[in-house]
């Protein structure tokens, strides 16, 4: 019998409610495998733990943090660690949910796992944030390693915070683990070009699919929702390649500039401003949040968080591509609007690859020992992407279905082949 998993009380639109839907449309596609498609709509393993730290001030607080393991089928776990107040079980467990089939994407020999502990970071002072990493990483370390489960970096979380997760893994095992994480600063075991892998792979993917669709992205018009590792990098070589960006909407609020903000400036404005946010740009209007889902644009790219892509938004959407830098902006019933509608999703399972992509790169790199250039690494990222979304395109043409589909019928052949061969154990 196969019930809805009891410790589970999804809100109307919750990611991990996405990610069910998700995997249903790609059912009647998996022929004699899909009699193990279940095994995809439940995590293997998922740990809550208490994160108990002294604060600057004396008093002793807690967090809950999370680790969840999705599908170990294809490999060890790998997927990153988020820190936001919002941050809960059900998202962690839809979040790990992603990586599994991005991996599968990409071929990559990896399951599906990913961290979260839900604090607000900027209420936090450095000692305090490197405390809690330290206290979550030996809570958890129970079921990581590099060769069980790899961690990254994602929303909050960046190359310092991998080092001391390096580190007090290292501390516990009584050796020098590099290989436990990805993301780490270069002088440590990290790699070249992982810092702006995930925003390159969302722009290679969208001059592919801007090519097959005739756009010419010289003057192409582009929206993107986040600015940061992954918006403002991908904002950047859209830029770079001779688009405009018109209109930009972080946590601080919403720019707009018909002719085309500055990308130079802007970067260097959010690096220096006090929120280290967009608002307040001088070379652009304040725009209402709401509007920035109509902005007359030829490509959006959500890249913040889950969910943001709503049906009602779908209809004000007037771009012709959406490129998905976030993991899980659109919501099920946004997606038919906008297959509906004729605007093209290149969905987050492919579109934000480059990531785990050169995470792979950097594990491989950690275990030979033997570091590549950043041309390399360049190189084998796009050649990798380009061969994957090649793959996809043609599943979707098949059997006529969206890319998102297509995307999770290529993948999940591939982990439930594995699947399958490895058997049930008893
Ligand atoms: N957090 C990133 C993602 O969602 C990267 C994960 C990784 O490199 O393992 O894809």
């Amino acid at each position: 019998m196969n019930e809805a998993l009891s410790y589970v009380h999804p809100s109307p639109a919750s990611a991990w409610d996405t990610y069910l839907s998700q995997v249903d449309r790609v059912a009647p596609y998996l022929g004699p495998l899909a009699r193990w498609v279940e095994t995809l709509k439940r995590p293997k393993r998922a740990l809550i733990v208490d994160v108990p730290i002294e604060m600057d001030d004396g008093s002793i607080a807690h967090f809950e943090g999370y680790r969840v393991q999705h599908s170990l089928s294809r490999g060890p776990g790998k997927g990153g660690v988020r820190f936001h107040p919002n941050v809960t079980l059900e998202e962690v467990m839809a979040l790990a949910a992603w990586m599994t089939v991005k991996c599968a994407a990409v071929n990559l020999p990896f399951g599906g796992a990913k961290g979260g502990i839900r604090l607000d970071p900027k209420k936090l002072s450095i000692k305090e944030l490197e405390r809690v990493t330290r206290r979550y990483t030996s809570e958890i370390g129970l079921v990581i390693g590099p060769h069980s489960d790899i961690l990254a970096p994602d929303v909050n979380t960046n190359p310092q915070i991998m080092a001391w997760i390096m580190d007090t893994y290292s501390m516990n095992t009584g050796s020098t683990a590099t290989g436990v994480v990805t993301g780490k600063p270069v002088y440590l075991g990290g790699s070249l070009g992982r810092v702006k892998a995930t925003g390159r792979g969302v722009f290679a993917c969208g001059r592919e699919a801007a090519r097959r669709l005739g756009l010419n992205l010289q003057g192409a018009r582009v929206a993107v929702q986040g600015f940061g590792n992954v918006g403002s990098v991908a904002a950047e070589l859209f830029a770079q390649h001779g688009a405009s960006i018109v209109a930009v909407q972080d946590h601080t609020g919403t720019i707009h500039n018909p002719k085309g903000l500055d990308m130079p400036k802007l970067l260097e404005y959010v690096q220096t401003s006090a929120e280290h946010g967009v608002a307040g740009f001088a070379q652009a209007e304040r725009m209402a949040d709401e509007d920035f889902w109509g902005v007359a644009c030829d490509i959006l790219v959500p890249a913040a968080l889950e969910g943001q892509v709503t049906a009602a938004r779908a209809q004000k959407i007037r771009a012709r591509l959406v490129l998905e830098g976030a993991n899980g902006p659109t919501v099920p019933e946004a997606d038919d609007v906008l297959q509906e509608r004729g605007v093209l999703v290149v969905p987050d399972v492919i579109c934000n690859a480059g990531g785990v992509t050169v995470s792979y790169f950097e594990w491989v790199q950690d275990f030979s020992s033997f570091f590549w250039t950043e041309d390399e690494i360049n190189q084998r990222l796009e050649q990798i992407m380009m061969n994957a979304l090649s793959q996809i395109w043609n599943k979707a043409d098949q059997h006529k279905i969206t890319l998102r589909t297509a995307t999770y019928a290529v993948s999940c052949e591939r982990i439930l082949t594995a699947r399958q061969a490895r058997g049930l154990y008893p």
